[in-house]
């Protein structure tokens, strides 16, 4: 887009014109003055004017997103007005077009791309998103409909927003509105207006002469100003109104003459002082720095001073201290004018965390409120998160996976903290991993991104390792203590010695016991997939794994199978340990409920609590059993892994998992990595208080690599060994994988299908993927919904992907069958 400006034009002043610019004709041109709002180059060009035969030399400025000759402005017509600005929109109606409107004239010094406005698309009104400023290269312009509505002021996404929204399309295989719904919270994406309230205060001071005037001819106006003269601050109108009796027209009189200000202001619901700021009184005094913390810190620093797309990740040990070198970098992104994006996993969002990253925050930046953004929060709150974010009053949001869509202005800064957690992975369209957008976006907005960990991804470790990652490591904890001793307990000697199946150790019985004595606190660990159907031998710990894939084979109770999940290959289930013969095999894992009793029997007078999904299905529970823990309430708390993250509690010197095997063979090439990660931050969690802590890991299987270098939180050398492996199979970080599931109410048809698809893609695709399946999913049927699946690997995941949207769309699918895809997929089973 541009526009035309000549001096000594009035605003809207409209010409049509023959322009050239560098010597090309770019043909007719509009102006309308007032309109150039934003403006990135001036130049000189000619102009003449068609009708008048006038020649003049004007200058055309260009707004950035404009070139000469793509501008929607460029239309012949009659010596009349013509067309002013044209917008591309992406409705938010369910399908993937771009539609142009033209923007009328009142509109314009507002619209640009990321403004979401209401459009008339057939007969009815939807909203959209401007997605470029321009015309539209196959369609007459004149016969293009007018943009209804602009809902903002502002842009609804920020430019690097919109890109992103292109490159998940892209990449994880999604449309383009669907990845915009998903960027913008439910009342934007209603349509939500503002809620603004109008204040009065003094504008210009009336001498005493003025007023007496004013007295006498307008004594409505004198007492409204007097009334004014009076408050500190700004008064709310309708009250000032309804107080004096007064019409709306006595203000604005007064506006008029200057003598009152009119200020609009937008209501907000959450004063931001919600029970998450409330809690524990904390200090907002920074520690000094060690030196350790210091490096990382400034090297941080530095990144940041070069304003360039940087990757670092941050691998500390527990209780390194790494929130205090994010805090840093915090502090310095915001005071170089820039905005953060500060992610955590959900579970990580308690009150405590929270309230100490927001006084910590608001110490460093005190004219700026600290957006939060979880789970937990009304349409309302988020809305007004949102609002405070895209209007820059806010620049810093600390939340949960979809935080990263937060519209942060000038974004310098993306901490992804425990970016090893498969929470940050949606599991639902679109299928995106929190982390891995939040590098994209960084690169977009050329920010710095910091991911952070104790137990880094492989996939991120081996981006350091390879150099496209910076690496900076934290390798002692702030309170030089060592890391709690892990003792590991050979379960199969237990269940020998109990002669049959245990839940609880002796080992851990005791410990346990003796904490209750000590009035110390314990934690127990469930395996939150402890309901998975691998099968184990308790007698050896043997466990069927298939040749092909290296994963565990799942039991399939329909016919008694075990069943690989890549590959599909399949055999009978066996009655006795392929290995020992023992006849003694355990298919499930154990349930916390389960845990819950046996800890009862042991512990009778200890107070329990269990926390799973089930039991914490219900709002605020959450919080509320770990206030009862915090407050000491609770001797023995059991769960799943969502009670290890992000937690503190001084008081816990026991913790124990148990059942350490169910995380390593369930069918997914990550269990040993999954189980490395749970065993070391379950370790981190112990003892951290003046008190030392203690772990015990109940196993099957102690000799097994993920158990062993966790003893020692080696987390270079289990990952030296487990890369390994991975590169041995091809696994990731060393290919892609993409799943891809169908879903019907028949199953032979869904095999028929789902097998024609895969010869089609060997023939098409072959020499770029490596298919594994089809085969059934490992829940064959959920809700009278058949499953099957497929799996790809492959090292050009980008060209894979767009390729197998296109073959998708080509090939001819029943309409009773559902199919979706997933890219880099973290749930295997
Ligand atoms: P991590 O996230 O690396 O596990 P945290 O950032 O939670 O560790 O820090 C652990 C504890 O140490 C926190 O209570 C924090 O306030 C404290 N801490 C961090 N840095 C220092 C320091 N330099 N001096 C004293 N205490 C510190
Ligand atoms: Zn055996
Ligand atoms: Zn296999």
């Amino acid at each position: 887009m541009f526009f035309l400006r000549k001096r000594g034009f009035e605003n809207r002043q409209a010409l049509v014109g023959h322009a050239q610019a560098f010597g090309h004709e770019i043909g007719f041109v509009f102006f309308a003055g007032g309109v150039v709002a934003h403006v990135a180059n001036l130049i000189l060009v000619s102009t003449s004017v068609k009708g008048a035969h006038v020649r003049l030399s004007a200058r055309i400025l260009f707004s950035e997103t404009g070139e000469i000759g793509d501008s929607g402005l460029l239309r012949r017509g009659r010596g009349v007005v013509i067309r002013g600005m044209i917008v591309g929109v992406h409705p938010l109606a369910g399908f993937d077009k771009l539609l142009h409107y033209r923007v009328p004239e009142h509109m314009r010094a507002d619209m640009q791309v990321g403004s979401l406005v209401r459009v008339p698309i057939v007969n009815r009104m939807h909203l959209g998103l401007v997605g470029e400023i321009g015309a539209p290269k196959d369609f007459p312009v004149e016969k293009l409909k007018i943009v209804a509505q602009l809902i903002y002021s502002f842009p609804a996404l920020t430019r690097d927003l919109l890109e992103l929204a292109r490159w998940m399309s892209a990449y994880y295989a999604c449309p383009l509105d669907a990845v915009i719904e998903t960027m913008l919270p439910a009342p934007v994406r209603n349509g939500a207006g503002i809620k603004e309230e109008k204040l009065l205060a003094i504008g210009k001071k009336l001498s005493a002469e003025e007023l007496e005037q004013l007295t006498k001819r307008a004594p409505q106006q004198a007492k409204l100003y007097r009334l004014l003269e009076q408050q500190f601050k700004p008064q709310k109108k309708s009250l000032v109104l309804t107080r004096l009796g007064a019409t709306a027209a006595v203000v604005s009189a007064l506006v008029k003459r200057g003598a009152v200000r009119e200020i609009v202001q937008r209501v907000e619901r959450v004063a931001y002082d919600d029970d998450w700021s409330t809690g524990e009184i904390v200090a907002a005094l920074p520690p000094t720095l060690n030196p350790e913390q210091l490096a990382c810190a400034d090297a941080l620093t530095a990144s940041l001073n070069e304003q360039k797309f940087n990757v670092t990740l941050l691998h500390g040990v527990t209780g390194s201290g790494k929130t205090e070198v994010y805090l840093r970098a915090i502090h310095d992104a915001l005071a170089s004018g820039g905005g953060v994006v500060f992610l955590v996993p959900e579970v990580a969002l308690t009150p405590q965390t929270v309230a100490r990253l927001r006084g910590r925050l608001e110490a460093i930046a005190p004219n700026h409120k600290t957006v939060v953004w979880h789970s937990h929060l009304s349409e309302g709150e988020r809305f007004d998160g949102w609002l405070a974010l895209a209007t820059g009053e806010a620049r810093v949001v600390v939340g949960a996976r979809s935080a990263i869509f937060a519209p942060v202005r000038d974004l310098r800064l993306i901490v992804v903290d425990e970016e090893h957690e498969p929470a940050y992975k949606q599991d639902e369209t679109p299928r995106y991993h929190g982390r891995d957008v939040a590098v994209m976006r960084a690169k977009l907005a050329g920010a710095v991104c910091v991911l952070g960990s104790a137990t880094p991804s492989l996939e991120s470790y081996s981006n350091a390792r390879s150099g496209r990652y910076r690496l900076l490591q934290l390798t002692q904890r702030v309170d030089s203590r060592s890391l709690p001793a892990i003792d590991v307990v050979d379960m199969r000697i237990e269940i020998m010695r109990s002669r049959g199946l245990t839940t609880l150790s002796r080992t851990l019985v005791n410990a346990m016991q003796a904490r209750f004595e000590r009035k110390e606190q314990t934690i127990l660990f469930i395996n939150r997939r402890g309901y998975s159907s691998s099968m184990m031998c308790t007698e050896c710990g043997h466990i069927e794994v298939c040749e092909h894939c290296s994963i565990s084979m799942t039991y399939h109770r329909t016919d008694e199978k075990l069943r690989c999940h890549l590959c599909g290959a399949e055999h009978q289930a066996p009655m006795t340990c392929p290995k020992c013969r023992s006849p003694k095999i355990r298919w499930r894992g154990l349930g916390t409920q389960r845990v819950e009793e046996a800890v009862r029997r042991v512990l009778p007078r200890a107070t329990i609590e269990r926390m799973d999904t089930d039991t914490m299905s219900k709002k605020n529970r959450f919080r509320e059993v770990l206030g009862h823990f915090r407050a000491g309430k609770i001797d023995v708390l059991v769960g799943t892994q969502m009670i290890g993250k992000g937690l503190d509690f001084p008081n816990v010197t026991l913790v124990g998992l148990v059942d350490a095997d169910i995380s390593m063979h369930i069918p997914d090439f990550r269990a040993n990595e999954r189980t490395f990660q749970l065993l070391v931050q379950v370790a981190g969690r112990s003892g951290r208080g003046d008190r030392a802590g203690e772990v015990v890991v109940q196993t099957f299987t102690p000799q097994a690599e993920a158990i062993q270098f966790s003893r020692h939180a080696d987390f270079v050398g289990f990952a030296e060994a487990e890369l390994k492996l991975r590169h041995d199979f091809k696994y990731p970080p060393y290919r892609h994988l993409i799943h891809h599931i169908f879903r019907g109410p028949n199953p032979e048809k869904l095999k028929f299908y789902a097998e024609q698809w895969a010869k089609r893609v060997e023939a098409v695709l072959g020499d770029r993927v490596e298919l594994r399946g089809p085969s059934p999913s490992p829940i064959e049927k959920i809700k009278d919904e058949y499953r099957w699946q497929l799996w790809y690997f492959t090292t050009q995941v980008t060209k894979v992907v767009a390729d197998l949207a296109k073959l998708r769309g080509e090939f001819t699918w029943p309409d009773d069958m559902i199919q979706v895809l997933d890219v880099d997929p973290t749930n295997l089973t």
